[in-house]
């Protein structure tokens, strides 16, 4: 903080001093994510005594749809917009700006123009439903955060072994029995299969309806996010077979179950089985009802084979298509919804693992095991959101130390914001490969996280740092600086608007 630019005074003199030169001196403003250019000078705007100044505001197509330019050197708030996202995103900027002058006790809203736009197109936030179940209202201040950060994706883990949340009218009971699990495992899941695991005997579930999801897309696009579902498929499948054992490889009679603790499980949907293809096509013609999104996600990830193994309609299947790798039984279920969905012009995004036994050069893939499985896809010429884990998931630790500072029970990892800030998408790729990196994404999955409160925690202010990239990739400054403009144009914005922000995220800063 005290290293903080200079004060307006100190600027304008400086302005003074270097009339001659074509740029005048940054104010004294913080901006998050930074901005491509701000300069000073001008006449400012003044502060009426109550209220905010207006804003006027031109939609110009000579500027990029995302792009704004915000201008008061003339006196007057202007906003000169690509679209109307771009000017919500200036709008973003000129609250972060009023909030700063406002806390100095100021009257004048200095001279400046700020050119912005952002560096990815898909500047995305997931959240995980499934392993904890979140409300409407949750959700909406969820997509308020990222709006509040000029993100524009949230993901919607939707499906998952421990729960599913999405009404299916073609198939009721997916949520009359699998959006309930009977309890949960208390601590981490390290004790599972120990005399230590303990589980807390409540059941837990809930699920949202047709029209709360639409309720929440219409939410999100009023804010210019799409929200983007996510069916899981052919493994984390243990609520779906829960509600339709028939689908499994195990059959009718296997007694599956909503999970109650966390991993990785053998159960999977039955790839042999004509069924399953008719199940997935079912839900997400629903699912495409309700989402207009262009992607759909699909999930893809840690589905076992040991079943497809030993299943004679899949190992059936495999001597039909002449496949000799269970891997490839994934690739033949992932690609033929990928065909349906493209019957319905939508595309389909999965994660890493869709790579393995061969994926069409249409799907984007979501590189979550560290960002070796996007640089692979980028250099097979498939689009590519990075949401490695290593920098990404915000449900790893935000310190060295997580007991010694008090943090909650996490999934483990150590992710400070210092190393969120210091990931580069582009990192071993060519220029042209380069193009296939289409944007990043932050995963906030949800195994120990059970309270709102608690998601905000995770998120703020790791989130800023994630924005920072996806906004100013090559425009980055230094982690030190960027905490000072955190500091100074953000923190006070999650306090007034009442978020809760991990206090220890600026461990070994002054
Ligand atoms: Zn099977």
């Amino acid at each position: 903080m005290k290293r903080l630019f200079f004060t307006l005074f100190a600027a304008l003199t400086l302005f003074a001093l270097n009339g001659c030169r074509h740029e005048a001196s940054t104010p004294d403003l913080a901006v998050v994510p930074n901005p491509l250019s701000m300069q000073g000078g001008g006449r400012g705007v003044l502060l009426p005594e109550s209220g905010d100044p207006a804003i006027l505001t031109h939609v110009s197509h000579v500027l990029g749809p995302e792009e704004y330019i915000l201008d008061t050197r003339r006196g007057k708030v202007l906003l000169t917009a690509g679209s109307k996202a771009g000017l919500f995103y200036g709008r973003q900027t000129y609250a972060q700006i009023l909030q700063q002058v406002r806390a100095k006790g100021e009257n004048l809203i200095p001279g400046f123009k700020i050119q912005d736009k952002p560096a990815f197109a898909y500047r995305g936030a997931h959240l995980d439903c499934s392993r904890h179940m979140f409300t409407i209202e949750e959700i909406k201040t969820y997509i308020d955060i990222l709006a509040l950060h000029k993100l524009n994706v949230f993901h919607w883990h939707l499906t998952d072994d421990q729960g599913w949340r999405a009404e299916i009218k073609s198939y009721p009971r997916l949520t009359e029995v699998g959006s309930m699990r009977n309890e949960t495992l208390i601590g981490h899941q390290r004790t599972i299969g120990t005399k230590e695991a303990q589980y807390d005997g409540t059941p837990h579930g809930g699920f949202y309806t047709q029209d709360q999801m639409r309720e929440i897309v219409a939410y999100a696009a009023e804010r210019f996010i799409t929200v983007i579902p996510e069916i899981e498929m052919p493994g984390h499948a243990s609520a779906a077979l829960a509600s339709y054992p028939e689908l499994g490889c195990r059959g009718a009679n296997y007694p599956y179950q909503v999970q109650t603790c966390w991993g990785i499980f053998p159960e999977v949907l039955c790839a042999g089985n004509p069924n399953t293809i008719v199940f997935l096509k079912k839900v997400l013609d629903e699912i495409c009802d309700i989402f207009p999104s262009e992607y759909i996600h699909i999930g893809g990830d840690e589905a076992p084979r040991i079943e497809w193994e030993q299943c004679p309609k899949c190992q059936a299947l495999m001597r039909q298509k002449g496949f000799t790798r269970e891997a490839e039984l994934q690739s033949y279920l992932i690609t033929t919804i990928e065909k349906y969905l493209a019957e319905k012009g939508r595309k389909i995004i999965g994660w890493d693992e869709i790579l393995e036994g061969g994926v069409s050069q249409s799907a984007t893939v979501m590189s979550w095991r560290g960002a070796k499985g996007g640089i692979a896809a980028a250099k097979l010429g498939n689009d590519v959101i990075m949401t490695p884990n290593s920098h990404f998931y915000l449900d790893y630790y935000q310190t060295s130390d997580p007991t010694g500072n008090g943090e909650p029970l996490g999934i483990g990892g150590c992710l400070p914001l210092s190393k969120c800030y210091a990931f580069d998408p582009y990192d071993q790729l060519s220029e042209i490969e380069q193009a296939q990196i289409k944007g990043i994404q932050a995963n906030m999955w949800t195994e120990y996280v059970a309270s709102f409160d608690h998601i905000q925690h995770m998120i703020l202010p790791r989130l800023a740092a994630l924005a920072e990239v996806a906004w100013s990739n090559t425009n980055r400054t230094s982690y030190e600086e960027f905490v000072q403009r955190l500091s100074t144009a953000l923190l006070p914005r999650y306090t007034a608007r009442g978020y809760h922000y991990a206090p220890y995220a600026f461990e070994g800063i002054e």
